[in-house]
């Protein structure tokens, strides 16, 4: 699934002159490094990359190029894979469940901060990593609304639990820090805003002053035409509820974004394989292979149709039901996709935003998935 060496104009002249029958990713790193800026300059504290979000080698090199310098890692090959790609930056293994082996592979590869939900599991830490200068970070949840998809279902401790736990750290001889994830897609400011608050009160309960807290990922990337991210409004907030809920004890602050980085770098064209009867449109992609998430985070609006040469269609939007090339009858997108009337069979439909969790969850489901990957210095035109 490698990226061809040419580099492309726009996706149009792509499809224009290759006419793909497999769906292709557009990735434009110039994108991509302005959002690493973007955060870099922005976000009051370390930024770190999940990178389960995309791991393609290319995000990864883009992003240190930018000044990246740790990342969110939950598994020993993305640990060898920065290690190989950017062997100077900080790992951050935040994923609350690990075997002694793959502790074993992280303690060996020098990483030096762990994130822990469970008393169980801070025990096997305790056994099994060294103490000196390794931070053990303890993640709690809180019934908060406000993202696409709740993170808490799975991961975090309660708030009574969060409290033990960084006493155990800290008498260990951990350094011992906070962390919390306020789920994906995460448009509201809010959201933040009480988890940070909740944090300062963790801390002071346990007695113990914590060295950083780590917000999280859960910045939102652009999939509505009607809702454009506001990331400086989320920085802020951030911003100014850390020194007010910790005022003098105040922690360095991390982040770890996985689609608000790499989300609006990329975008993908599907084709249509077929209209039928007017009504249900059958695209070349669908929720087996790069639009996975659709179904479980919402639908994404920002879309263009192109005729086979380059003509943009823009006919009066009408609803069309829209089917994914499989023979699963779950391979629909939600809902109803506003499409223009014009639309015909062999159309290119662009899906805008479309970096992150998608060219890792794509299958090969009954044969189909081949996607393509090809460079663009811009996503749109
Ligand atoms: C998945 C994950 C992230 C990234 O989430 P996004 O919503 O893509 O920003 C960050 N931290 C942890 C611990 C995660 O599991």
């Amino acid at each position: 699934m490698g990226l061809s060496k040419t580099i492309w104009t726009n996706p149009t002249e792509y499809l224009t002159t290759q006419k793909p029958e497999n769906p292709v990713l557009f990735f434009a790193p110039s994108v991509l490094q302005g959002m690493a800026r973007k955060f870099i300059d922005s976000f009051p504290g370390m930024v770190t990359y999940a990178v389960k979000s995309n791991p393609m080698e290319e995000v990864i090199e883009n992003l240190s190029s930018a000044g990246l310098r740790g990342f969110d890692v939950a598994s020993p090959f993305e640990m060898r894979l920065i290690k190989r790609l950017a062997p100077d930056a900080a790992l951050h293994y935040n994923n609350p469940v690990r075997s002694p082996a793959e502790i074993a592979v992280a303690v060996e590869l020098g990483v030096k901060s762990y994130s822990v939900d469970s008393a169980s599991e801070l025990a096997k830490l305790i056994k099994h990593v060294p103490a000196e200068g390794t931070e053990i970070t303890v993640r709690f949840k809180l019934p908060v609304g406000g993202a696409a998809y709740n993170f808490g279902a799975k991961f975090g401790a309660t708030a009574e639990l969060a409290v033990e736990l960084l006493r155990v750290v800290a008498d260990a001889g951990f350094v011992p820090s906070l962390t919390f994830h306020p789920g994906t897609q995460c448009t509201e400011p809010a959201a933040w805003e009480s988890y940070i608050r909740k944090a300062a009160e963790i801390a002071e309960e346990a007695g113990v002053t914590i060295a950083r807290l780590n917000v999280g990922g859960g910045f939102p990337n652009h999939r509505l035409n009607a809702v454009t991210p506001d990331l400086d409004a989320i920085f802020e907030m951030i911003d100014r509820v850390a020194t007010e809920a910790f005022g003098d004890a105040r922690p360095l602050l991390v982040c770890e974004p996985g689609r608000g980085l790499c989300g609006d770098a990329f975008s993908v064209a599907t084709r249509v394989k077929a209209l039928r009867d007017d009504t249900h449109v059958f695209l070349n992609d669908g929720v087996y292979g790069s639009l996975t998430e659709l179904p479980m985070i919402g639908v994404i609006d920002r879309t263009e149709v192109k005729s086979p040469e380059g003509v943009l269609r823009t006919g009066e939007p009408v609803a069309r039901i829209v089917f994914g090339p499989t023979c699963d009858s779950v391979d629909r997108l939600p809902g109803e996709l506003m499409l223009p009337e014009d639309l015909t069979e062999g159309d290119y439909v662009l899906f805008h935003g479309m970096g992150a969790y998608s060219t890792v969850t794509n299958t090969r489901f009954n044969g189909f998935g081949e996607l393509g990957m090809e460079t663009v210095l811009n996503l749109h035109a």
